[in-house]
């Protein structure tokens, strides 16, 4: 009998390969892209198994639910925790004190809350900036699909450049599902031609990771530059109902 564990182990295996051909295959190093395993709305067990394969960084989109994950799996086995969902205000405090990076960062508010929280906890807070690249009025994220859009951005973008207590280190998307995911293509250009844009002007800032690709079209993110890739359903299985 196929046990969960072995089950998330063989998946979790041949979603790395999988990444290492991509990588591969457009002429990149595999070892430039992290797989993110998502566990969102999993409970504990599936949690465990995916750190039994060999996971070692984890995202959750709901700060309330994953502190009672984060908490049960050892510090010693080192497993790094990313906040991939939006993130309430009065939830930012969850993050401070139990994730290792932000990938969803999505207002000027929130970063200026986390950086205050930051600050008393004498930490700092690694984030991502989120863009919306799909023109989807439901999703998160700083709205980018066009490049004229690029320059309005810069205000805030400075703002946040200029808070002590966090530390830049991408961008991260969410583009609008699609059937095929060779469609999804033209969002993931869009963030990383806009990441080089903004490397370009704000050289002092480490602009490197590149956090897009989910299940359905991780292999089209790589090819087109993603550094970390989050990946749910294809290694873990469906999501329970909440
Ligand atoms: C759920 C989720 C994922 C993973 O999606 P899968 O389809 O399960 O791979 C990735 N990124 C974000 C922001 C998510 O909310």
């Amino acid at each position: 009998m196929e046990t969960l564990g072995t089950h998330i182990h063989e998946r979790y295996q041949q979603t790395l390969e999988s990444i290492a051909a991509a990588a591969r295959a457009s002429g990149r190093d595999p070892d430039s892209v992290r797989l993110v395993v998502v566990t969102k709305a999993q409970p504990i067990e599936v949690v465990q198994a995916a750190v039994q394969a060999g996971a070692r960084t984890l995202g959750e989109n709901y700060p309330e639910e994953s502190v009672s994950k984060i908490l049960a799996i050892e510090p010693e086995i080192g497993v790094e925790w990313h906040m991939i969902g939006h993130v309430q205000s009065r939830k930012a405090r969850l993050v401070i004190e139990h994730f290792d990076l932000l990938q969803s960062l999505d207002s000027l508010k929130l970063a200026e809350r986390l950086n205050r929280m930051a600050l008393e906890a004498g930490r700092v807070l690694p984030v991502m900036l989120e863009f919306n690249v799909g023109e989807e009025e439901s999703k998160y994220g700083w709205p980018a699909a066009q490049e004229k859009d690029w320059p309005a951005l810069y205000p805030v973008i400075e703002m946040i450049l200029g808070l002590q207590n966090l530390q830049l280190r991408g961008l991260m998307t969410m583009p609008p599902l699609e059937t095929d995911p060779e469609d999804a293509r033209v969002y993931f250009r869009t963030l990383r031609l806009l990441r080089d844009h903004l490397a370009d002007r704000y050289t002092q800032t480490d602009w490197r990771e590149l956090s897009m690709g989910t299940s359905a079209d991780y292999e089209v993110a790589v090819q087109e530059g993603a550094t970390l890739v989050r990946i749910g359903t294809a290694i873990v299985g469906p999501r329970p109902d909440r």
